[in-house]
């Protein structure tokens, strides 16, 4: 077959400081990940780059227009190479290439337009306090901003973070994955070209237990946004607490429920739920990945979803190739992390309904995987799989499926299907979770807020609510008599 996409990338290797690249360390690179030292990461925000361009010419001092001509312009020069980002994206993931074009690349551009339009519309509010007094509120940056991003959809991330914090008048600092950094490398020049001050956005790369951890203590980063596992983000928290109490906003793991009753409707939900478990691989924060069926639809909605994941495997393969539906695992290591917990699964007892094991005998490609018979004390029922591995479970009542699905640490997402609209909103209200999908699963808007109750986060990103996580509040008092 002719691959989607035929051409070559350029993009530097460095670490992107004060709007130039760097090299990592002195004298050269520490390996193919380009890690940066601490000195680096001081380099990154101290002058000459993101504490000096905040305060000479971004923050308040540059105008709320003006910062969204320049998030448009990103935008507008992402969108010019949108193949040369999405071939980029499907290489260091593994993602398939026309997917990413629409929803990770075309996603990014939607968010920083979507920013671009607030950038000057952060306000405030006048308060009338006691006599010959007048109180009002500003908005106001926190300065250099530290935003720590994982692998799964790089450029989604990069964009969910970078697109507030800039519209606002932050400056950043961001760390890639290091198993991702290609796209926010590319990233880096395209914000020369859009015309940002040097210093406004540092790119660094590096490991998490260094140049993360680095991010996390820095005394003059007032604030953290991060995306990534609850175990990551607990350590950020730590690191904040025990420096300098920067405020954190985490968007961490879930075990998210997909709850389907008797009276929905079958073809919409089984749709719906193999987008919700096997969209991106699995490899998503908010996958369906418990599914709750109530056992008058039990055997129907079984039938046709293990047909999806059949189907889907026969479209398993490269990502550049036209047709794929489904490509491989990000790395080694997830590879194997996926296939122990099939393993747990079968060994705990569950049944094998699709999938089960490696697509092919090379590659990390794993089969679309349905267990049944699930306990809820199985270790595939209860921790984050992040591949696509099903765990199906058969309920009686509602009740009983509200506890069922709540019985968990996680609470970023749930799906409830039901075509009876009480007990569709009902249920949808009684699920501990930051984003309820109902008779739909696992997308996102950028102007609705995401983010998670429990240990799968602090604080809300997109829409307007990303603007409050960004700045702080100062009340000016005045007295007038
Ligand atoms: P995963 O386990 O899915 O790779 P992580 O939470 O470890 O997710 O990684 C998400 C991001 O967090 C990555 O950019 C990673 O480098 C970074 N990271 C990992 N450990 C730390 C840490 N101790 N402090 C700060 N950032 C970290």
């Amino acid at each position: 077959d002719t691959p989607a996409y035929k051409g070559e990338a350029t993009i530097h290797t460095g670490l992107f400081i004060g709007g130039k690249w760097v090299d990592p360390i002195e004298g050269g690179t520490i390996d193919y990940n380009w890690a940066a030292s601490f000195i680096r990461l001081d380099f990154a925000i101290n002058p000459p780059a993101s504490i000096l361009a905040y305060k000479t010419v971004w923050g308040l001092h540059y105008p709320g227009a003006g910062r969204g001509k320049l998030l448009n312009k990103l935008a507008d020069l992402i969108e010019k190479n949108i193949d040369e980002f999405a071939a980029l994206e499907a290489l260091d993931v593994g993602k398939v290439f026309a997917k990413a074009k629409v929803i990770d690349i075309g996603g990014a551009i939607t968010c920083l337009r979507y920013y671009a339009g607030w950038a000057d519309k952060v306000q405030g509010k006048t308060i009338e306090t006691t006599e010959n007094k007048l109180a009002y509120t500003r908005h106001e940056p926190y300065g250099v901003v530290g935003q720590i991003v994982p692998w799964n959809f790089p450029m989604g991330m990069v964009s969910w973070k970078i697109g507030p914090a800039l519209a606002t008048g932050n400056t950043v600092v961001l760390k890639p994955s290091e198993i991702t950094p290609l796209t926010a490398l590319k990233l880096a020049d395209l914000i020369n070209e859009a015309g940002f001050p040097p210093g406004v956005v540092n790119i660094v790369n590096g490991y998490g237990h260094t140049v993360g951890q680095a991010i996390s203590e820095h005394p003059q980063i007032h604030k953290v946004a991060f995306t990534g596992s609850t175990l990551t983000g607990r350590k950020i928290l730590k690191a904040s607490a025990e420096t300098n109490l920067k405020v954190v906003t985490l968007e961490l793991g879930g075990k998210s429920p997909l709850v389907v009753f008797d009276d929905a409707d079958i073809d919409q939900a089984v749709k719906w739920a193999s987008h919700g478990i096997f969209f991106n691989m699995g490899q998503a924060c908010t996958a369906g990945s418990r599914i709750f069926l109530q056992e008058g639809i039990y055997d129907a909605f079984l039938e046709k979803f293990t047909a999806i994941a059949h189907d889907l495997a026969a479209k398993t393969g490269d990502p550049f190739t036209p047709g794929t539906q489904h490509g491989p695992q990000v790395s080694q290591i997830q590879f194997d992390r996926i296939m122990s917990y099939i393993d747990s699964g079968k060994s705990d007892g569950a049944k094998v309904h699709a999938g089960g094991e490696r697509h092919g005998s090379e590659g990390f490609f794993v089969k679309p995987t349905i267990f049944t018979d699930c306990h809820p004390d199985m270790k595939i029922t209860k921790e984050e799989i992040f591949g696509p591995v099903a765990a199906v479970i058969k309920f009686k009542t509602e009740e009983e499926v509200i506890d069922l699905a709540n019985n968990t640490e996680y609470g970023l997402a749930c799906h409830v299907f039901s075509q009876n609209v009480n007990r569709a909103i009902r249920v949808a209200h009684a699920l501990e979770a930051g984003s309820a999908w109902v008779n739909c699963a696992q997308f996102t808007d950028i102007a609705v807020p995401f983010g998670g109750y429990k240990q799968s986060g602090i604080g809300r990103e997109l829409g307007e609510y990303a603007l409050d996580t960004y700045t702080q509040v100062k009340a000016v008092h005045i007295n007038i008599g």
